[in-house]
Order: C-alpha cells, then sequence, then structure tokens
C-alpha cells in the first residue's frame, strides 16, 4: 500500500513538473516572437507621428482608430468591429497666457485643462493671487478672490517613492481648483503642471466642474516659478489668459473591437486593452498609445504562435479614457445590453516602461490561482502579483463582477511625461514595449488555459 502511494505521489510530481515545463516552454515561445517582432513598435510610430493629440472628438483620434481597424484587419482577427457610442466631447484649438509688464508681455507656456470654455478673443485680463492649495483658498473666501485669476502653486511631493502617489500628492489643485475658484467668484485659474521634472512642458488634464465654468489652464513648472517670482515683486501683477475650445454637445465616436475566438467557450471574453485617445497636446506614446498596440499585438502572439486559446481573446481600443471616460462606460453597457460574458479584463495604461508586475482586482480565490503564474513570469521581469486597482476603461464592468488586472511597469519616468508633449515616440524603448506585449500574452495564456 504504501509502495502505491509512494508510487501515485512520484506520479504526480512527475506530471505537474510536465505540465510545468509545458507552460514554460510556451512562454519561452511568447518571448521569442515578442522580442523579434517590431510590429507594435511601428504600430505605435504610427500612432505617435500621424494621429498625435488625438483626444475624443479629433479627427485625429478617428484616424488612429481607422488605422489600428486595419491592422486587424490585415492580421487576420476573426472579428473586427467599432462600438459606437455618443457623447458630449470638447475641443481645444489655442491656450495663450501672459504677464501683462507696463512695456512688454511675457508669454508663459500654457495649455488649457479640459473643459475648460473659451475666453472672448481679447481674453480674461486680471489680477493673480497665488495660493499653496485648496485649503488656503477657501480660508481666503469670496472678498479676496472674487474676480481674480487663482494660481494654484503647491508642486508635487517628491519625497514619495511611487510616482503615483507623488501624482495624487498635486492633483486635487487641478482637478477640484477651478470648481473651487469659480464657486468663489475666481475670473480664471492656472495651475501649476503636475509633473515631477522641472521643465517647459506644460501637462494638461481633466477637471471637474460643478454649475459654474471659468476658463483654465496648467503651465510649465518652470513657468510657474516665474510666474511666482513675478508676484513676490509685484503684489498688483496682472495675467491674461486666452482660450479658444469649445463644447460639442454630442458626437458620435468608437470603441475598436478585435477578437481571437476561442475554440472552448468563445462566447467568454478575456478582454485586453488600452486608450486610444490622448490629450490635444500630446502624441500620447506612453499614456497610452503603448498600451494600445501592446493590446493588439497579444492578439498578433495568439495568432502567430496557434496558441489554440479557449476563449475568445478580446483586444480593445477604447476612446476616451482622458476627458470623460465615455469609451469604457459605453463597452460596459454594451456588455450589459447584449449579455457579454467578460470572463476577465487587463489594462495596461500605466506607461510602457521596463515590466513590474500585475495588480488585481477579485475576489481572493481568482486572485490566488493568478499570483501563482507569477514564478513562470518572473524570468521576464515580473516581480508582483499583488491585489491593487485595474484601469479606468474596464473599471465599469466591476459593477458586474468581472476580475480585473492592471499591467504595471516602472513608473519613475511617467510623471515626466504624462499628458504633455514630452510624452512622444522617442521615449519608448522597443525592447521595454516587446517585454510588456509578451508578459501580457502569457499571463493571459496561462489564465485562459487554467481557469478559475
Ligand atoms: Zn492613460
Amino acid at each position: 500500500m504504501r509502495i502505491l502511494f509512494t508510487l501515485i505521489a512520484f506520479l504526480f510530481i512527475i506530471n505537474s513538473s510536465f505540465a510545468q515545463s509545458e507552460d514554460e516552454i510556451t512562454l519561452r515561445q511568447i518571448f521569442d516572437n515578442v522580442l523579434e517582432s517590431d510590429v507594435a513598435y511601428n504600430n505605435l510610430a504610427y500612432l505617435c507621428h500621424e494621429t498625435p493629440g488625438r483626444l475624443l472628438g479629433s479627427d485625429e483620434s478617428i484616424a488612429a482608430i481607422d488605422y489600428m481597424k486595419s491592422y486587424f484587419e490585415t492580421l487576420g482577427a476573426d472579428s473586427v468591429f467599432l462600438q459606437e457610442f455618443k457623447t458630449p466631447a470638447w475641443k481645444c484649438r489655442s491656450t495663450a497666457v501672459s504677464i501683462i509688464k507696463k512695456d512688454k508681455k511675457i508669454r508663459l507656456r500654457a495649455d488649457a485643462l479640459g473643459p475648460s470654455p473659451a475666453t472672448t478673443d481679447e481674453g480674461i485680463i486680471a489680477n493673480v493671487i497665488e495660493v499653496q492649495g485648496l485649503e488656503e483658498l477657501k480660508k481666503l473666501g469670496e472678498e479676496a478672490v472674487s474676480g481674480k485669476i487663482v494660481f494654484y502653486n503647491r508642486p508635487v511631493n517628491r519625497k514619495l517613492v511611487n510616482t503615483f502617489r507623488v501624482y495624487g500628492s498635486a492633483i486635487d489643485q487641478r482637478y477640484y481648483g477651478p470648481a473651487l475658484a469659480a464657486e468663489l467668484g475666481a475670473v480664471g485659474v492656472l495651475v501649476r503642471s503636475v509633473s515631477t521634472r522641472t521643465d517647459t512642458f506644460p501637462h494638461t488634464g481633466s477637471t471637474q466642474f460643478e454649475e459654474k465654468k471659468i476658463p483654465c489652464a496648467a503651465i510649465s513648472t518652470v513657468d510657474a516659478d516665474i510666474l511666482s517670482q513675478h508676484i513676490k515683486e509685484n503684489k498688483d501683477l496682472q495675467l491674461s489668459i486666452r482660450i479658444d475650445a469649445e463644447d460639442l454637445p454630442e458626437i458620435t465616436s468608437y470603441n475598436l473591437i478585435a477578437d481571437i475566438k476561442g475554440s472552448e467557450f468563445p462566447e467568454e471574453y478575456i478582454v485586453v486593452g488600452g486608450h486610444i485617445d490622448a490629450w490635444f497636446n500630446s502624441p500620447g506614446a506612453h499614456d497610452d498609445g503603448i498600451g494600445c498596440v501592446q493590446s493588439a499585438d497579444v492578439l498578433r502572439i495568439f495568432k502567430e504562435l496557434g496558441l489554440k486559446n479557449k476563449r475568445t481573446i478580446r483586444a480593445i481600443m477604447f476612446m476616451d479614457e482622458e476627458l470623460y471616460q465615455s469609451g469604457g462606460n459605453a463597452y460596459a453597457q454594451y456588455s450589459e445590453i447584449n449579455n457579454i460574458k467578460n470572463y476577465i479584463a487587463l489594462e495596461a495604461d500605466a506607461g510602457g516602461f521596463t515590466p513590474e508586475g500585475f495588480t488585481v482586482d477579485a475576489s481572493d480565490s481568482i486572485y490566488s490561482i493568478i499570483s501563482g503564474f507569477k514564478g513562470l513570469l518572473e524570468p521576464y521581469g515580473i516581480h508582483y502579483i499583488k491585489k491593487g486597482g485595474s484601469g479606468v476603461d474596464i473599471n465599469p464592468l466591476k459593477k458586474s463582477g468581472v476580475p480585473l488586472m492592471g499591467y504595471r511597469t516602472d513608473s519613475q519616468r511617467y510623471m515626466d511625461i504624462h499628458h504633455s508633449a514630452w510624452d512622444s515616440f522617442d521615449k519608448v524603448s522597443i525592447r521595454e514595449l516587446q517585454l510588456g506585449s509578451g508578459c501580457m500574452a502569457g499571463i493571459l495564456f496561462l489564465v485562459d488555459k487554467y481557469g478559475y
């Protein structure tokens, strides 16, 4: 009897180590393929060079969707389609901010926040007050703020190691600052760019208005320091802000969806995606052209290697993560209406640098299965699979109980480039891009194979 048990245990060990090595072989094939492929890198070059500033509602956003659609068709995806939806949008044509001196104007490098209202052609001219945050502005109150331009100038906290926390240390000024200033009677707002660098690139982003809207823009960190110095020297300093922008009440836009059909459970969808839109001032390389081309590369890898996915692998190029998150919400709604079973969703929208790990937003039992794959991906740079958030575009699927994941990279350079003209193609390493595609394909291959 004892011999029989030993034999069974021995066979089990042999069998599981065999299964293990089979997975190791497949992962090696994935990385052999991806590390010699420049397809995703070339796709990203197109998005950055031919469709920069592809904000929701722009011609560039549609050109980017069209380009990736023909890519998926050429790849031979089993189905490629546009998921149409309607949404408000916003357009910014130009931003001009200047310090007004007696004899001259000093131009500051600025980009409007979305969705800032336009000014008249002459622009706003008013005195400026500098504050270090929302609390200080509240304390000053209506009397001090009314009729002025408010300048939020608190820098990010650079002592923090996690750059998303660095971002979080100052983002309240951009996100809530204009609405609060408007409530207190201000006529315009400038915000110090939320960036880890001291440079001349304005970093835009979205702001949340209540009822009242006032023109608002971000200025570069160098220009914020210049402005602050001028305010110290002259308490009655005047500024002018001119913004040419427009609210579009309703437009038609699209998410782009491409599928590689599953062999056993074709009605179950393993979603992988990034967002195709980018701010009007940015080529959108790391945010988030790279997440799109890597997601598209996952399909290419499955197809070229014939990985025989049991479930359908679905790549989604989400529209409008940046302004109103209309694409992510529209896909969740479309899934609900059409009873789409999204088996799991993975989003890549945290920069395309050296891979670090995955975060998982799912039940403990699903998390423990996925985190068990870490060892297999460690040779390719995955150091952690931990509980955490996923991504803005797939988050609306959470209410239907879809397990969610986020792809994470070394983010130390991300906030330097994020939402600015500095987020250009030359900041992308082909090796880091390829490793990311491989890690995403690898983990989804394992999730599909073992299920939950
Ligand atoms: Zn993004």
